[in-house]
Order: structure tokens, then sequence, then C-alpha cells
């Protein structure tokens, strides 16, 4: 209700960011909600710090308030692990948590990223892009990403003791899956009228852009969902090799 008061989501963003909430308190209690306001309350906090910068970017329709496909996007994995958790099964913990590392280290690295002066370069083809456009890549940026995997991984040894390294595997795989995909498979427009590239059809502008690459079905958010995804499951497989 805060995040909706201070708008950073909105309606319908708190109403599935309260079911996914009260999935995950209900499933494993405090632990697994230590880990989901980990990645909240500092990716609400990194992008207030930020919002005044960023409101200069040409991607502002990231900068926006959270709504339900963008809450379901980054917490859906997790909330789905959280259930399966209650049947047992080792390395589920770390699963839900490994989703959520994904996530943080996504969102740190974006806002540290855009945060600094430095020229994103895309993760593939190293060429030059606009800050705050999927698939490129900064030094502060991926130092941020590690940063918050890291954060995350240290909360959830409040899950289980050997969590640590699985969640922190998750997170920085997750989060390299997020840069692959969004410079390739991402939809990227180009508007002519305000000669720049973006991520929504129509852009903010309101003129329609034309696909620069990518697919179109291919949004920020399936690619916050295979992060995710990509984060529960090496998190699950390198908790089982440990075991
Ligand atoms: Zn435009």
């Amino acid at each position: 209700m805060a995040a909706f008061r201070a708008g950073a989501l909105t309606l319908d963003g708190t109403v599935v960011a309260i079911v996914i909430g009260t999935l995950v308190f209900g499933a494993g209690g405090w632990p697994f909600a230590a880990v989901l306001l980990t990645f909240f309350v500092t990716s609400i906090a990194l992008g207030r710090v930020r919002r005044a910068r960023k409101a200069s970017l040409t991607n502002i329709e990231k900068a926006g308030a959270r709504d339900w496909t963008q809450v379901l996007a980054n917490g859906g994995v997790a909330a789905a692990c959280a259930l399966l958790s209650l049947h047992g099964g080792a390395g589920l913990r770390e699963a839900f948590a490994g989703a959520f590392a994904a996530a943080t280290a996504d969102t740190w690295g974006t806002e540290i990223g855009t945060a600094t002066a430095a020229v994103p370069r895309s993760i593939v083809t190293g060429r030059r892009l606009d800050p705050g456009i999927s698939g490129g890549v900064t030094p502060a940026g991926t130092l941020g990403e590690v940063a918050g995997a890291a954060t995350l991984a240290l909360v959830a040894t409040s899950l289980h003791a050997a969590a640590f390294l699985p969640v922190l595997a998750g997170g920085i795989a997750g989060a390299l899956i997020d840069s692959l995909l969004g410079a390739t498979a991402q939809a990227l427009y180009y508007c002519r009228a305000c000669e720049c590239y973006c991520e929504a059809d129509p852009h903010v502008c309101g003129a329609n852009p034309r696909l620069a690459r990518g697919f179109s079905w291919f949004t920020n958010d399936t690619v916050n969902f295979a992060a995710t995804l990509t984060g529960a499951l090496v998190a699950y497989g390198v908790a089982k090799l440990l075991v």
C-alpha cells in the first residue's frame, strides 16, 4: 500500500503484489518475506534516487509505476517456487530466492548502470547503445548486478545456511540471460518523430515507431520472466550439486 501511495505501483500492480506477498508469506513466513522485501524495498529505493536523471532518458516508459504484468514477470516464478517448497524437496527454497536474486540483480544493474555517465555497449555486438536500452552493459551496471545478487543471497541464508552460493549463481545467471535476451530477442523500435530508439509501441510521444530488432511480442516483461526462471533453475541446480 505504501508503494502504491508513493507511485511505485499502479492499482492493478498493487493487487498482484499483495497476492504474491500473501502467497510467499503464507508459504515461508518471515524468512521468505525478508527475501521478497529485500528485492522490493531496494528496487524502489534505487529507483527513487535516480528518478530525476532517468526522466531525461529516451526510455522513460520503464521509469513509471509498475503495473500487474511487470509485478507478475518479476515475482510470479518466485511465488510458484514458494508454493512448491511447501511439498518439501531440497533446493526449492534456493529456487525461490534465486528468482528474486535475478530480479534484484537486474534492477540494481539498471539503476546503478544508468546512474553513471558511462556509455552502455551491447553485450552481444559491443556497439554503443542509448542509456536505458535493454542489452546494454557498463562496468558499474555489472558491478551493481553482482552486488544485488550478493545482497539477496546474504538475506537468503536465513532460509538455509548453505543458500548463499546457489542464490548468488542464480542471480548472476539470470542477469546475464536478461542482458542477452534484451540485446537480441526483445522488441526494439525506432521512432522517426523523435529520432531515437525505444522499447514501447506506441512511443511516449504518441507516434507508432517501426520495429528495428527482435519480436514485437517479446517485451521487457518476457525478458524479466525468462531471467527469473533462469535464476530459479540455476539456484535449484547448484543447490542440488552442493547437497
Ligand atoms: Zn517518439
